[in-house]
Order: structure tokens, then sequence, then C-alpha cells
């Protein structure tokens, strides 16, 4: 499994690069608090009768009708009373800007005092977050937000009048159990986002249960999660009391629209070779060449470099935000071949890109197959109905490797020759 900072960078990763929801077309799962009460879904932003003001925000940010989670969550989270709900569904479908609602729509303007909490696994994700409560809630007058996060430290004695507080849970924890900046009774709405990115990092279930606990009974308690493990399930169990529980399933990756090829190669140079090959053959709108290390990738990035590709080389040792912008420039389409590790193999979607080709091909530190991986990195293209490319540039000593993935996925993968590409047209 990846590691937690990875998780807290990924999810950060997404939530720069993203431009819209991701599309589900898998069915809402829903548990229910009391079974026998109706369950209302809204197909509109108008059935949930917002204040004017927060209907105007949700539209001016692009937003038509709701997303799938947020038509069964939504309406949940609004009604009256409040009730809990935890929620899980991946990243990039709607879940920060139901909650985000959420606490928008709860927030009395005449209380100059914190009515809402927000915890985020790390500053820059409590960043995004306030980010888009201050878009959304640009038209509602008297809304604002301050950050609980490290470095952020208010005199002793200050009085907190910021109506949202959006932070870690060590700075919010400090902030209403030490430093008594704000009363932690007056609290209407906890938020909890990110929930398995939070239970991985040290001392973090610790503080949110503590502030938790200082929460009066009647605080509406909502917490998201992108994975569903068994570890995030007991976690938000013990937080939220009880919740509507509501997920909607991880579109499944599929190889079904990706035609597959391979070409023999003996060794790094002749897969350079058929790889320059390829791309003078091809009309390639955009392709992401695969390689399994850093140095592999950034002498390939040099040697396409030195011999007039452009190309952008996505790697490890970057920082989230030089990451994103590689690949913010890459779906621009300013860079139409992206070099990188496997670092890039999840989780992000380049929806354009027609041809994956990997350079080499993935394997474990046993040097096997790693299908998960294959089917990441292939999984990338392919998306919506739209066909996809992969090319496999394998050495012979690998082939067999090559057979264990065609018997995994049921597949087959198809003789290319690199050196005469007409068939591929
Ligand atoms: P999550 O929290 O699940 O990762 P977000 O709430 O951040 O998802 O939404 C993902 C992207 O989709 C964001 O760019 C957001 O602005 C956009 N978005 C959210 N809800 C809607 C909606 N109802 N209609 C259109 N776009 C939406």
């Amino acid at each position: 499994m990846e590691d937690v900072d990875d998780r807290a960078d990924n999810s950060l990763l997404n939530k720069l690069i993203r431009r819209s929801l991701v599309e589900s077309s898998q069915n809402v799962e829903v548990l229910q608090r009391d079974p026998t009460s109706p369950l209302y879904t809204v197909k509109s932003f108008e059935e949930l009768h917002l204040m004017p003001a927060l209907l105007k925000g949700i539209y001016s940010m692009g937003f038509n009708r709701p997303s799938k989670i947020q038509e069964t969550a939504l309406p949940m989270i609004l009604a009256d009373p409040p009730q809990n709900l935890i929620a899980q569904s991946q990243s990039g479908t709607g879940k920060t800007a139901a909650f985000v609602l959420a606490m928008l729509s709860r927030v009395d303007v005449k209380k100059n005092y914190p009515q809402c909490i927000c915890l985020s696994p790390t500053f820059e994700l409590a960043l995004q977050t306030g980010a888009v409560i201050e878009q959304m809630g640009k038209f509602c007058e008297g809304i604002d937000v301050v950050y609980a996060i490290q470095g952020n430290r208010p005199a002793k004695g200050t009085i907190i009048e910021a109506k949202i507080i959006v932070g870690t849970p060590g700075t919010v924890m400090d902030w209403c159990l030490k430093l008594k900046l704000f009363d932690v009774e007056k609290i209407a709405v906890f938020v909890l986002d990110e929930a398995d990115v939070m239970i991985g990092l040290q001392g973090y279930s610790d503080h949110s249960i503590r502030v938790k606990r200082a929460l009066p009974p009647n605080c509406q308690m909502l917490l998201f999660s992108a994975t569903f493990e068994e570890s995030a399930f007991c976690f938000a169990e013990r937080i939220v009391p009880d919740p509507n529980i509501i997920k909607l399933k991880k579109e499944e990756l599929t190889l079904k629209n990706i035609r597959q090829f391979y070409d023999f190669c003996e060794n790094r140079e002749a897969k350079y070779r058929a790889l320059i090959n390829m791309c003078r053959s091809i009309t390639i709108a955009q392709a992401i060449i695969f390689c399994q290390t850093r140095r592999t990738a950034n002498w390939l990035s040099q040697e396409m470099a030195s011999d007039g590709h452009v190309v952008a080389l996505l790697s490890g040792e970057l920082i989230t935000a030089q990451r994103a912008d590689i690949i913010q420039r890459f779906r621009d389409g300013k860079k139409k071949v992206l070099i990188t590790t496997n670092v890039c193999a999840r989780g992000i979607d380049v929806e354009q890109v027609s041809v994956i080709i990997n350079f080499d091909l993935p394997v474990t530190v046993d040097g096997l197959m790693d299908y998960e991986t294959y089917l990441h990195r292939i999984g990338r293209t392919g998306k919506f109905g739209k066909k996809g490319l992969a090319v496999n540039l394998v050495e012979k000593r690998f082939m067999h490797i090559l057979q264990d993935l065609e018997e995994h996925f049921g597949i087959q993968i198809t003789r290319l020759d690199t050196g005469d590409m007409d068939e591929m047209e």
C-alpha cells in the first residue's frame, strides 16, 4: 500500500489539477440511520431551498446539478434536525463541495463566533478547502474563514470571531482545548475530511477524537473518506454517532477499450529507437511514457530532448505543486509527451491521452509482473468509451512476463513491428 504521505500528496495533487467532476456510472449505496424514513434525493440545487446568495455562489462555480454523491448526501446533510453522515467516494466526486455547502448553509452570519470546524490532514489541504468555502460563499455576506494550521498562532487572549475554522487536528485541538480561542460548545457543524489519510498520520486520530469529545451533543458530524478500509470505517464510527452512511463505488479500471501491443527490443537503446520510430510514424495526440526507475526516466527525457522532442518529465523528486504544474501543462496540450515513473500511474486522469507507452514493463522487486500497476498505467487511457492504445517495449528476457500479463487479464497483446508502423493506423 502507498504510504500516508503519498496519500496526502496525491490528494493534494488531485485537487490542484482537477477541473471537473469524476463521472461515475455506479449507484450510491445508502445505509440510513433510520431505515423507515423516506430517502430523499435531489436532481437540482433549487430543490434544496438554499439561500439565494449561496445558490448564486454554486452556479457561479459552474455547477449545474448535484453530482451523484451530492444527490443523496445533500438532502441528508441539510435535513432538519441535522443528521450525521459518513460518506465515502473517490476523490473528485464532489464531497468537498457538499460539506462546504453544508457549512455555509448552517452559518448564522449575525453571530460573530465560530460555528463550523473542518479538519483536514495537511496544511495544504486545509487551504484548498478554505478556498472552496470562499469561492462558494462569495455572495454570502459576513462569511469568514480562519485557518488553524501550524504557524498561525493567535496571541494569547485572542477571541476568534471567524465563523468557520479550517485546520489540522493538532492545531484545532490546541485552539479549542488549550488556548481556548473560541467556545467549542457553540460549534454546529463538525466536518472531518479525508479520514483515510487522517488515520495514518501520527496522533491525528487522537486529536480529532479529543476535539469531537468537546463538541456539544447536538453538533452535526460529517465525515468523508476517499477509500474505506476497515480501519477508516472503525475510526469513522468512533467519531460519528448514529450516522447515515453513503458509499459510491469506484469506477473499475478496465482494459476493454485499449488495444495493446508489444515489440521486442534487445536493450535500452533499441527501445529508444523503437520509441522514436513510433513517435515519428503515428500521429499521437498525447502520450505518457512510463519508466520503471527515475534514472531511466531522466535519461529518456534528456535523450528525447536532445533529439528535438518536446517532452515533460514528471518525477518523484518534485514537490506536489511542481508536479501539478507539469500535469497541468500536459493537459493543456503545451507538452505532448509526458515521461514518468509510477508516481503518476495512480489517481490522475489525463483524459485526452490516447497512447501509453511502457518503456519498461512494471515489475515488482522480485522481478514478477506487477499487474496492478499495469492496470493503473494503462487504465489512464481508453476512458469514457474512447479507444486507447498501449505499447509495451519488452526486452527479450522479460518475454515470460508478457505472457503472464496476457493470462492474468485474459487479453491478447499483439506483436507490433516498430520498424514498420503502417499496421497501427
Ligand atoms: P472531492 O472532495 O470528492 O474530491 P470536489 O468537491 O473537490 O470532490 O469536486 C471535484 C471537482 O468537481 C471540483 O473541481 C469541483 O469544483 C467540481 N464539482 C463539485 N461538485 C460539482 C457539481 N455539482 N457540478 C459540477 N462540478 C462540481
